[in-house]
């Protein structure tokens, strides 16, 4: 079993690197273009496809790791899945998307997935994803705020944008 190799001390390296938040579990250490790296018996991994690994067993072949909750440096399993290359590169028409997009009401901080609260980029690819959360996680990125920041700001914008429409 190739996962049983990386069992072991490579987790508690990597658990040591992680912040590990209500909502995301953030990798703290080395990125790269957003995501999280480390080392493993000579090898680098992206940690997201690593600790996917190390849970679920290999990933097939051509297979991504798309995460639900858009932040990119976000360890948490639960909030990743497997999607083709196509389904990443974004397909408007995937049936795979509309179900589970369909499905989703509320972002992962509690935000209703409702217009004028939905990112006007990921609509026109086929996603509906929370604009209050990707304008506070961009700027966080920029300033490197964390989780606690970006709840707080996210609520702050949904709140603005609800009050807006009443
Ligand atoms: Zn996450
Ligand atoms: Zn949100």
């Amino acid at each position: 079993m190739r996962a049983k190799q990386i069992i072991g001390p490579p987790l508690e390296r990597f658990q040591a690197k992680v912040d590990y938040t209500d909502t995301c579990h953030l990798w703290t250490s080395r990125t790269f273009r957003g995501y999280g790296y480390f080392r493993v018996s000579g090898e680098t991994w992206l940690v997201h496809r690593w600790i996917w690994t190390h849970t679920n067993g290999p990933i097939a072949d051509g297979l991504h790791i798309d995460h639900l909750c858009e932040v990119k440096n976000c360890v948490n399993v639960a909030h990743m899945h497997l999607v083709t290359p196509l389904e990443h590169c974004h397909q408007p028409h995937s049936k795979w998307i509309s179900k589970e997009q369909a499905a989703r009401t509320h972002c992962l901080r509690g935000h209703k997935l409702e217009a004028p609260n939905l990112s006007p980029y990921q609509l026109r690819v086929g996603k509906r994803k929370c604009l209050s959360c990707a304008r506070a996680r961009s700027l966080a990125g920029h300033y490197g705020h964390d989780e606690a920041w970006i709840q707080e700001d996210a609520d702050r914008r949904y709140n603005l944008l609800e009050e807006s429409l009443s």
